[in-house]
């Protein structure tokens, strides 16, 4: 409590932030804003708050007078109808991952995407993907992100997702191709292999024993070309990660995205800049 909430500090002026969804208990996020605000001598704490819809969330927010709210699993999309104004980015995404509460209620934003920006352009060392065939795994909130950052990105894309109406929704926004997550979409994931960007919930820590156990591209062998960046980062190495590693593909799990998506939510979250 103290190392990471500094909880012997807290008093009632305390401004009060968190992150919201569930589960929670592998989420690194306290540890990243709560250091954040002690490096810059700042009244103020984070905590997680566990929710099974986002309406439970923003009424216990209101209640306890908290001031912004990180969004995860699995709010990110039905949040939006609770809140009173979305800056573009998210209205594009469709996705919040951010919500603050200003004069005329809450404002929903989209960090994700500018934190997986960073984090694959520091992965792979590219700063344009025009010549990459890029695969997106899943078509949920990450997923979304992660297809308008490849937009931004320039790069070529295709969608697989166990509900291809899903991908096929964020496809068709973007101008990209999608497909079925399965082995009859073999050939076209081979055609889309240079970048690798895994955004499904599959392999996560905590979800359940099994979910964490499987590999969403159980199907597909690499074959050492792809660069593989899986959004989840508890477990460290997901058995997606373990199997692309060891065909001699170059890795990266999505530690590097929360961080980067964190130092933007600090910002508006204090008005300071994180580092
Ligand atoms: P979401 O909106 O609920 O989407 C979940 C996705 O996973 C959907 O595409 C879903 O497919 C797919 N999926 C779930 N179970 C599946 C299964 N058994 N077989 C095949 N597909 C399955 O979740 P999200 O908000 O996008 O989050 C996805 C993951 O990314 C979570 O683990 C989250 O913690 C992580 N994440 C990490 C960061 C970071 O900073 N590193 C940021 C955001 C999210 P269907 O559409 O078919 O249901």
């Amino acid at each position: 409590l103290q190392e990471v909430y500094n909880f012997k500090n807290i008093n009632k002026n305390t401004k009060l932030f968190g992150i919201t969804g569930s589960p929670l208990e592998t989420t690194s996020s306290p540890s990243i804003h709560n250091a954040g605000f002690r490096a810059h001598a700042m009244n103020a704490v984070y905590i997680p708050i566990r929710s099974d819809s986002p309406d439970e969330a923003i009424d216990f927010a209101n209640k306890v007078g908290v001031r912004g709210l990180s969004v995860t699993f699995p709010h990110k999309e039905s949040i939006l109808q609770e809140l009173k104004q979305i800056s573009e980015k998210t209205g594009a995404i469709g996705a919040c991952n951010t919500i603050i509460h200003g004069d005329s209620g809450w404002q929903g934003h989209n960090t994700d995407a500018i934190g997986l920006k960073k984090a694959l352009i520091a992965f792979t060392g590219f700063k344009s993907f025009r010549r990459k065939r890029v695969a997106i795994i899943g078509a949920g909130g990450a997923a979304k992100a992660a297809a308008n950052v490849v937009k931004e990105l320039k790069g070529h894309c295709c969608i697989f997702n166990r509900t291809v109406s899903r991908a096929r929704e964020i496809a068709e926004n973007y101008g990209f191709k999608y497909a079925f997550l399965g082995l009859e979409s073999l050939d076209l994931l081979e055609s889309y292999s240079d970048i690798i960007i895994q955004a499904t919930s599959i392999g996560m820590k905590n979800k359940s024993a099994s979910h964490e156990k499987e590999d969403p591209l159980g199907f597909y062998d690499f074959r050492g070309h792809e660069c593989v960046y899986d959004i989840v980062y508890e477990p460290k190495k997901t058995p997606l990660l373990q199997r692309a590693e060891k065909a001699g593909c170059k890795i990266k799990n999505g530690y590097t995205m929360l961080q980067y998506q964190a130092y933007e939510q600090f910002k508006l979250f204090t008005g300071e800049d994180y580092e």
